[in-house]
């Protein structure tokens, strides 16, 4: 049994045509059969790195080629992988220029220092070999230069099982757009991506609200004492709502269920189990 699921953040209030939709809807149904695919002889701590940089390299989200540009005119992009079998995590945050801040990230699973931010990343990445790469396209220039402020632009995710049973997650983003620069994304930090031997999740949606609620740390947690992938979300987005919070997650637990939820529409995603697609409509 293998399984995966996907998500492309949230629709973007002024992307909200019917050709976008289909093309999202159409992109994510590629590559979840291509990471499908992937898993077949890979591990789920590979297909999920491998399925997110895919996703990095679709323009159409907000993550690697496509990420939003902040308040000071520059790309600074955040991704996190984490290996539910040694339960590590690395990530990098605020990086510039390189094309697929996941794979950086991949890079960092093997060193003693696990998470870097900013130039740090940048020179770790640089001297692995990471060539520099501008993931600006122009609409995201157009937006920012109309100061088009949108929270809903589509950050990446991926949750694999692999058929030994292993479980991983990992999620990239360009951030929200318009921040300041530092601002922390929650996507390379423990609430918007975690994962163990019961159960991974990678989320989407405000940060802030995401840190707040240490959305996918509890969900993983609520799984791995004994709730149900069902019951883990409820109670975490109940408690999500109390400081209305906005955010969308995907899941897999160690039996092959597949979740997500979100509190507000929509939260772009697909699944697929070699037979079945799911996908947002
Ligand atoms: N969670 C991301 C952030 O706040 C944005 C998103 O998921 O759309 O940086």
């Amino acid at each position: 049994m293998s399984k995966i699921i996907i998500h492309g953040g949230f629709f973007s209030e002024s992307d909200q045509s019917r050709e976008v939709k289909i093309a999202k809807q159409e992109s994510l149904k590629k590559i979840a059969k291509l990471s499908w695919d992937f898993l077949q002889n890979h591990t789920a701590l590979e297909t999920v790195s491998y399925s997110v940089s895919l996703l990095e390299n679709d323009e159409l989200y907000n993550a690697g080629t496509g990420s939003q540009i902040q308040s000071d005119g520059v790309i600074r992009m955040s991704a996190a992988i984490m290996d539910g079998e040694s339960q590590k995590f690395s990530g990098v945050i605020n990086i510039e220029n390189v094309k697929n801040p996941i794979l950086v990230a991949q890079k960092l699973l093997s060193e003693e220092d696990r998470v870097l931010g900013d130039i740090g990343a940048k020179n770790y990445a640089t001297e692995k070999g990471f060539k520099d790469y501008s993931t600006e396209i122009p609409q995201r220039r157009k937006e920012y230069l109309a100061k088009v402020e949108s929270l809903r632009k589509g950050t990446v995710g991926c949750v694999a099982l692999d058929k030994s049973g292993k479980i991983a997650a990992a999620t990239s983003t360009g951030g929200k757009g318009f921040e300041i620069p530092g601002r922390i994304s929650d996507s390379a930090t423990v609430a918007g991506n975690f994962a163990n031997e019961f159960c991974g999740v990678s989320c989407t949606g405000v940060g802030e609200d995401i840190v707040s609620n240490a959305t996918a740390a509890k969900i993983v947690i609520r799984v791995s004492d004994g709730f149900s992938l069902e019951k883990a979300f409820e109670k975490t987005f109940e408690e999500l709502k109390k400081i209305d919070g906005f955010a969308g997650a995907i899941a897999i637990d160690s039996k092959g269920n597949i979740f997500h939820q979100d509190s507000y529409p929509t939260m772009v995603f697909a699944s697929f189990d070699g037979e079945n697609f799911e996908v947002f409509d």
